[in-house]
């Protein structure tokens, strides 16, 4: 505990420079070192090791690990918050279509290559119809939406902005509840670690429950989680699920994921991302010594096989944001395409969200007129 004390110290105090770097560098790690074992169903921890180990070998360049959709678009994500100095629905979406035009080889789902190319019509009223157009109408409940959500955490200094356009910048792809409200989880568990709060981890994942309770009290949750045949509140439901498995004294990797899955539905992989960074506050056997926090919870994430790219991604984000920047080793940051444009965008976002806070307004006016898409109906389907 001593370490971890010693490291959320070397964070510096709630929303810091270093929490803002730590959060959006990490993501990009994830992102780019959990690429190789996407969709592998067993992944031995030796193998998570061996790849880690060999980003120190110098001799290898830099950026030799591509980044995948989860980065490019939230990329996207970033570039349009600080253009825009707000959520502006229009730019963010106009963003997405280009990256993919520009980039279409990093990844993407099938299911939201068509979406990104209804979005570049020039002729499109509504950014939100091709996403709410999806799954004969249901919308997606993929993680697409949750993968690039950390951002909204890192320029709004308000929580209830952070959830409005977490969610918000979520429907631009994925209409259904069990999709967006994946993102508005991920976006509020990097807040409440940007403040500091994984110092206490009870009450972060309690906090997370109470917050989440208030998000999933609506119809449009009830419709989805029925027709889904999930729990009422399918995230609450998930999130003890991740709290019984924290307070054990050993979990093995076959239990989480049968308990919280790492599969590309976000229900399927939000929490199990909270869970890879809870479970790895303290250091753990089958990591070397050596390993900081974020290393170990980026290294798990693998571990558990299936999504990994995206689950590393969303993990590392909420990870980096407890420790911050000088606990993530060079190396990895040299190996990964996008990580040094990721600090210096948070720099940049570091500084939006602080005038924002100073200026005691929510940098978030004007736009989001479609705010009420939130409200309307959704039922799902991947
Ligand atoms: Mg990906």
């Amino acid at each position: 505990m001593a370490a971890a004390a010693a490291r959320s110290v070397a964070a510096g105090g709630p929303a810091s420079l270093s929490r803002f770097r730590g959060s959006l560098v990490a993501a990009v790690l994830g992102d780019c070192v959990g690429g190789e074992f996407e969709g592998a169903e067993d992944v031995p921890v030796e193998n998570v090791l061996q790849h880690l180990n060999s980003l120190d070998d110098e001799s290898k360049g830099s950026g030799i690990l591509e980044y995948s959709d989860d980065t490019a678009m939230a990329r996207c994500v970033v570039q349009s918050l600080l253009t825009r100095a707000s959520f502006d629905e229009q730019d963010m979406a106009r963003r997405f279509a280009k990256e993919y035009s520009s980039s279409p080889g990093r990844g993407y789902g099938s299911g939201v290559i068509q979406v990104l190319k209804k979005l570049s019509s020039p002729q499109l009223s509504d950014v939100y119809q091709p996403a709410r157009d999806q799954f004969n109408g249901r919308g997606s409940f993929g993680n697409g939406g949750a993968m690039r959500a950390a951002p909204f955490a890192l320029a709004f200094p308000d929580l209830a902005d952070v959830k409005r356009f977490a969610r918000l910048g979520a429907m631009l792809t994925h209409s259904c509840s069990l999709g967006y409200n994946g993102a508005v989880l991920q976006a509020l568990a990097v807040h409440l670690s940007l403040h500091g709060a994984l110092n206490l981890p009870q009450q972060f994942i309690d906090r997370l429950i109470a917050e989440m309770e208030e998000v999933e009290c609506d119809e449009a949750v009830q419709n989805d989680a029925r027709i889904l045949k999930e729990a009422e509140k399918p995230f609450c439901e998930r999130l003890h699920r991740v709290r019984d498995l924290m307070n054990r004294s050993k979990v093995s990797i076959e239990e989480v994921i049968s308990e919280l899955g790492n599969g590309i539905a976000a229900l399927h992989s939000v929490p199990t991302a909270v869970f890879c960074v809870l479970h790895c506050l303290q250091p753990r056997e089958i990591f070397p010594n050596s390993y900081g926090g974020v290393e170990r919870t980026i290294a798990y994430s693998l571990a558990l096989g299936g999504d990994t790219d995206t689950i590393a991604c969303m993990a590392g984000a909420i990870a980096g944001a407890h420790y911050g920047l000088e606990t993530i080793p060079q190396s990895w940051i040299r190996c990964c395409e996008g990580a040094e444009d990721a600090d210096v965008s948070a720099e940049r976002l570091h500084m939006l969200y602080h005038q924002s806070s100073q200026g005691g307004r929510s940098s978030c006016e004007g736009s989001s007129k479609n705010s009420s898409n939130g409200s309307e109906k959704k039922t799902g389907a991947k």
